[in-house]
């Protein structure tokens, strides 16, 4: 609750928190200037952590390291004059092989600090805490891969009442939804022989394979529209010499859908697939199926909260109702938190249009002014939200109602 004296209601201390961002300035060109010239993959985010943590306790956060047995997670926390809710911002600070920051990752990382530190000045006003979560390997690299649902599964999230972030992008975008993801990898066992010689005494692991690609392929036909469903694949094996039937073949599937039980399903009838071709081959199949990160459960509430701390800064962005309604396009383990307590998230754009991602020239947009000129608007929106839902913790309670009835 709000009972500070010198900060008389809640546009003053958004005010306060956006001068704190403003005064962090140089130090966040800095901070994601770091991350830009020292990439490092997912679990072996060591210099990153170790430049995060250190600015955080310069502001006195307390800093709690190596959480759950990861060594690049972490978890900081600032309390407030009272105790009360807490509310979190995350931070990711993993890069991509060969195009190092080519997801903008090192922008997540300052602006949750960024927005932390700025928060953490009007504390004494306001009860409950501010928490900056470190996840490490949001892109799957390493033990930590994906470290958000580690710490879903560990039940880290239970006691949080709310989390926020942002990703760079290019455009502007608070809400938007995103598609649960699983893998399924096929192993076809058959026998190898001459293929012109003997080709009878052979069985082909490698059509095997082939006929499940083709009736994966066919499962498309009967997709429900209203789900996003999603299957790519690759034939990571598929035999060593031409002239050799080959006894081993591997096919990689992902397969994503906005809806967590269709998701599912299909996973099933994938695997279907692979025994159908197994069978018809006369080949032995293992099949491996793996969840990886769940959608996104969208938190009207939280997202409004979010999307008017945007919008109050001038930026020119769908309204948050036609983002949640609109195409979810690619997989993030924040959807794993968000499958736990209210979570909102929100897209910063960084460079123009059409700018692909994980790629170089993201990365090098994450440096311009306009890439920093986003992140300190982002920023600004992500600590304004931590304050105002300490402030008026009847938003929590509306976006925790909405969390358990949806
Ligand atoms: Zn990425
Ligand atoms: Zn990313």
């Amino acid at each position: 609750m709000f009972m500070g004296s010198e900060l008389v209601g809640l546009e003053d201390i958004k005010a306060r928190v956006r001068d704190a961002v403003d005064e962090q300035r140089a130090r966040l060109r800095e901070i994601s200037g770091f991350l830009y010239e020292n990439p490092e993959l997912g679990s072996e985010e060591l210099k990153a952590v170790e430049l995060l943590i250190s600015e955080l306790g310069r502001h006195s956060f307390k800093v709690e390291r190596d959480i759950l047995g990861m060594p690049t997670a972490f978890c900081a926390t600032f309390r407030g004059k009272g105790s009360g809710l807490r509310v979190a911002v995350i931070a990711e600070y993993d890069a991509l092989p060969g195009v190092g920051h080519g997801c903008g990752h090192n922008l997540i990382a300052a602006s949750a600090i960024g927005a932390g530190v700025a928060a953490s000045k009007v504390m004494d006003n306001l009860d409950g805490e501010v928490l900056v979560v470190g996840t490490p390997a949001e892109e799957g690299h390493g033990p930590s891969g994906g470290a958000k649902v580690i710490m879903a599964e560990r039940g880290f999230w239970d006691d949080i009442n709310a989390a926020i972030m942002l990703h760079p992008s290019s455009s502007w975008g608070v809400g938007s939804r995103s598609l649960g993801i699983s893998m399924v990898k096929m192993e076809f066992e058959g026998q190898t022989s001459h293929a012109a010689v003997n080709p009878q005494e052979g069985i082909n692991a490698l059509n095997a394979a082939t006929l499940a690609f083709m009736a994966t392929h066919m499962l498309r036909q009967e997709a429900r529209r209203d789900a996003n469903l999603v299957i790519h694949g690759i034939i990571s094996e598929g035999g060593l010499a031409t002239n050799v039937i080959p006894d081993r073949a591997v096919c990689d599937f992902g397969v994503r859908s906005s809806d967590d039980a269709y998701l599912d399903e299909m996973v099933d009838k994938v695997a279907r697939c692979a025994e159908g071709a197994a069978l018809a081959m006369g080949a032995k199949v293992k099949v491996t199926k793996k969840k990886l990160y769940s959608g996104k459960n969208i938190n009207e509430p939280l997202v409004e909260v979010l999307w008017n701390n945007y919008h109050s800064q001038g930026v020119e962005m769908k309204p948050w109702e036609e983002s949640i309604n609109g195409m979810p396009m690619a997989s993030t383990d924040f959807g794993d938190v968000s499958q736990k307590i209210p979570a909102a998230g929100s897209y910063i754009s960084i460079a123009e249009p059409g700018t692909p991602g994980h790629s170089k020239q993201m990365a090098d947009a994450t440096m311009t002014e306009r890439g920093q000129e986003a992140m300190i608007i982002g920023t600004k929106a992500l600590a304004m939200t931590l304050v105002e839902l300490l402030a008026e913790p009847e938003k929590l309670r509306k976006a925790k109602e909405f969390f358990d009835t949806h």
